[in-house]
């Protein structure tokens, strides 16, 4: 091994991420060696990407699953398993890449900035669930993050300039959103969308969690918590605007009234190498704007009342403590009822909004409160879905 070669964990190998990650290492060829992958359901896939690249450590969910990867990999692959299992390999690169999708991922989090690593965070739920557990492992020496959420990605970019803590000369990041399928839809129209709408972006090809949270903007709503959480500004200077071209991924107003944006081509590849390769810039070929070409960039208010989830993200902020893990987690509940037939699309909103009622204030400060709240949110929404 070249000690020149930076060592990628990539945990959450097999999801959109996960794969748009591998175009990347494999464009970036000796640059880069992927030393750990993890995955859940699609083995098969999990064990070709362990042949391809020649990785050594694998991660699965339980150990039928481990016995099937050995099957499938040969004996040559170190196989962990479980949360446990992906704590392990989130030590084990200099940069760790999140993939995984879910509350499931906050392993991968913590343990990777706990060790003193630099985590390319995609999971943007294990940081909202967990922010103050977070704050708390961030500042070990060596760990840093580097968001992979494309919005996220071009704020870090655009606070290049701006290194006060609390980002005192920003007076508003400004979060762009495609809109998502349902854009212009009316609150009757919206009671009556199916599965099959919800799963159709206009813009990005993601994995079916992201992609029902957009169609709710409860993407967009996360993305509020995820930025603040970020970036340490409060969730009311995070504007949100409807941006359905998705070129312009974010901009960040200072006090003085200059706005810097990021524009690109909507691929996830490009933020997906930035936080590989920075503070160097990977020359690879995903796409360049052509402004010769015609370009036409549209910015509009969400429509808060049609789409209640974006409201909810910003309530949950207001009120702190648990109140983010308590909407994630309850969300999550209600994008897989969703998504296995059990409730309409409007449902998703209302269970989050009478999960949130329910919610009592409450510090988070050890792993032991968050998942008691993750626990007892999950629990409330299962009971609203079946109701
Ligand atoms: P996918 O559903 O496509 O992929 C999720 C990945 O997580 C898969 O590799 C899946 O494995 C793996 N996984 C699920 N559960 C576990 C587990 N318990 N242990 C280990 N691995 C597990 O999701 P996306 O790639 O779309 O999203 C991943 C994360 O990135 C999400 O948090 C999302 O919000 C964020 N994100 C995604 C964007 C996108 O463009 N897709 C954009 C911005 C952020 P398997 O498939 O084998 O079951
Ligand atoms: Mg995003």
């Amino acid at each position: 091994m070249s000690p020149s070669r930076t060592r990628v964990a990539l945990l959450g190998a097999t999801g959109s991420i996960g794969t748009q990650t591998l175009d990347v290492l494999r464009e970036a060829g000796d640059a880069f060696e992927l030393v750990s992958i993890a995955g859940g359901q699609r083995l098969a896939e999990l064990g070709a990407i362990a042949k391809e690249f020649n990785v050594r450590n694998v991660g699965v969910v339980s150990d039928r699953d481990a016995e099937e990867l050995k099957r499938l990999t040969g004996s040559d692959v170190d196989i962990v398993v479980g949360a446990k299992g992906l704590s392990e390999l989130a030590t084990s690169g200099d940069v760790i890449v999140n993939a995984v999708v879910g509350f499931a991922g906050l392993p991968v989090t913590l343990s990777a900035l706990a060790a003193g690593k630099r985590l390319a965070l995609a999971n943007k739920e294990s940081l909202i669930a967990a922010a103050p557990l977070v704050q708390q492992v961030r500042d070990t020496p060596g760990a840093s993050i580097l968001p992979i959420d494309s919005e996220h990605c071009a704020i870090y970019q655009c606070l290049a300039g701006s290194t006060n803590v609390g980002h005192p000369d920003v007076r508003m990041i400004h979060l762009t959103a495609s809109g998502g399928p349902f854009r212009g839809k009316t609150k009757e129209q919206l009671a009556r969308v199916s599965k099959l709408e919800a799963l159709q972006h206009p813009t990005w090809s993601m994995g079916p969690k992201i992609t029902i949270d957009s169609s709710t903007l409860m993407n967009k709503g996360l993305e509020v918590l995820e930025a603040s959480a970020l970036f340490g500004i409060e969730a009311p200077r995070v504007d949100v605007v409807v941006h359905p071209q998705s070129i312009v991924h974010s901009m960040v107003e200072y006090v003085d009234g200059a706005v810097i944006a990021q524009l690109s081509l909507p691929d996830m590849r490009l933020p997906i190498a930035y936080c590989l390769g920075a503070p160097v810039r990977l020359d690879q070929g995903w796409g360049r704007m052509d402004f010769h070409a015609s370009l036409r960039l549209d910015f509009e208010a969400p429509d808060r009342e049609a789409f209640p989830a974006l409201e909810l993200a910003y309530e949950a902020a207001r009120l702190g403590g648990a109140a983010p893990a308590w909407l994630s987690a309850a969300n999550e509940i209600a994008v897989e009822a969703f998504l296995n037939d059990q409730i309409s699309w409007s449902r998703i909103a209302e269970i989050v909004a009478a999960v949130l009622e329910l919610y009592v204030a409450c510090e988070l400060s050890t792993m032991d409160e968050l998942f008691d709240n993750d626990a007892t949110a999950r629990r409330l929404a299962h009971g609203m879905v079946t109701a």
